[in-house]
């Protein structure tokens, strides 16, 4: 047996252990998720449907109130607790971290959601505006994933980080250049973060959503009526004529952008990770006239 065969022989000896030792994928059932920005709109959707496949959600937003009442929605305290925190503060992202863990002993799905969106165009961003899409989006998902990962390397048995970034992270669109700049910001960190905590069986992929314009907050407060101006439409207008725009001449809803949450982060995607799930009813794919 050559020196070269010896090698190769202890390599994939070497290989096999290490698979042995990756942690197998698990049910929902059995898992504790944190999803950042969840009192409102698609970061409820998310929470509510990991709490419904099974999970224990920890429901964190700005305001304390809003997440309680978020999470009391979603079930009892066993199921659902509501935790504040402003992802741009890591001295709070310390205090939740440890609150989520206290409240449920671990943590093994998280969720990046919590966003903003000033839908402002070049000439009207101001230095502040861009400071604050970024601090709230790429640095908030940057330092909650900081925080979280040590936890769940520590637990040893895997884990899901997830990233809502939006169809705007890959092809442009008007008057949003911070918000849009920001998501970019946040695709790549999944692709930089699916390579560093892979090797701990941590997969990260991100999911981009488009036009979920019933229960979202960003639209409810300035975006909307932006778009909407832009576009030349009313407001209220807005869910048709995105549907409009799609493939699937379909509406995207809050639990829409869910159901890709639960796909990805459950036991038949094991072995996905870095990938980028759309969820726009086909807007990204095709310029349709
Ligand atoms: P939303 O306003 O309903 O939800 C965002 C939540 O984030 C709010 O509850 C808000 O309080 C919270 N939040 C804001 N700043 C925070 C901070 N500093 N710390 C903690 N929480 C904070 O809006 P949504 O439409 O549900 O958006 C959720 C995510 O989805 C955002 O990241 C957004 O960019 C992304 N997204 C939305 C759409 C869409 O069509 N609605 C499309 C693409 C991407």
């Amino acid at each position: 047996i050559s020196e070269v065969e010896k090698f190769r022989i202890e390599y994939w000896a070497l290989e096999d252990a290490k698979l042995q030792r990756m942690p197998k994928p698990k049910s929902h059932a059995t898992r504790i998720a944190l999803v950042t920005g969840a009192a409102s709109g698609i970061g409820k959707a998310i929470a509510a449907r990991l709490a419904a496949d099974g999970a224990c959600v920890v429901v964190a937003d700005l305001d304390l109130a809003r997440a309680q009442a978020a999470a009391a929605e979603i079930g009892s305290t066993d199921v659902a607790v509501g935790l504040a925190v402003d992802v741009s503060d890591a001295a709070a992202i310390e205090g939740l971290v440890r609150d989520a863990v206290l409240a449920f002993g671990g943590l093994d799905i998280i969720v990046n959601n919590a966003g903003v969106s000033l839908s402002k165009s070049l000439l009207d961003t101001t230095e502040e505006d861009w400071d604050l899409q970024h601090d709230i989006m790429a640095k908030g998902s940057f330092l909650i994933s900081k925080a979280t990962a040590p936890v769940l390397i520590e637990q040893g048995m895997g884990g899901d980080v997830i990233y809502i970034a939006s169809k705007n992270s890959v092809v442009a669109g008007p008057n949003n250049i911070a918000y849009s700049a920001t998501k970019a910001d946040q695709a790549h960190q999944v692709r930089l973060l699916a390579v560093e905590l892979g090797e701990h069986g941590i997969k990260v992929n991100g999911v981009n959503p488009d036009g979920v314009v019933r229960g979202s907050g960003i639209f409810a407060s300035g975006w909307g009526a932006n778009r909407a101006r832009t576009y030349g439409i009313a407001e209220e207008e807005l869910g048709r004529f995105y549907a409009q725009r799609t493939i699937l001449k379909r509406e995207v809803l809050p639990e829409n952008v869910a159901n890709a949450v639960s796909v990805l982060t459950g036991p038949d995607l094991s072995h996905t990770t870095g990938l980028h799930i759309p969820v726009d009813a086909g807007v990204a794919a095709a310029f349709l006239r």
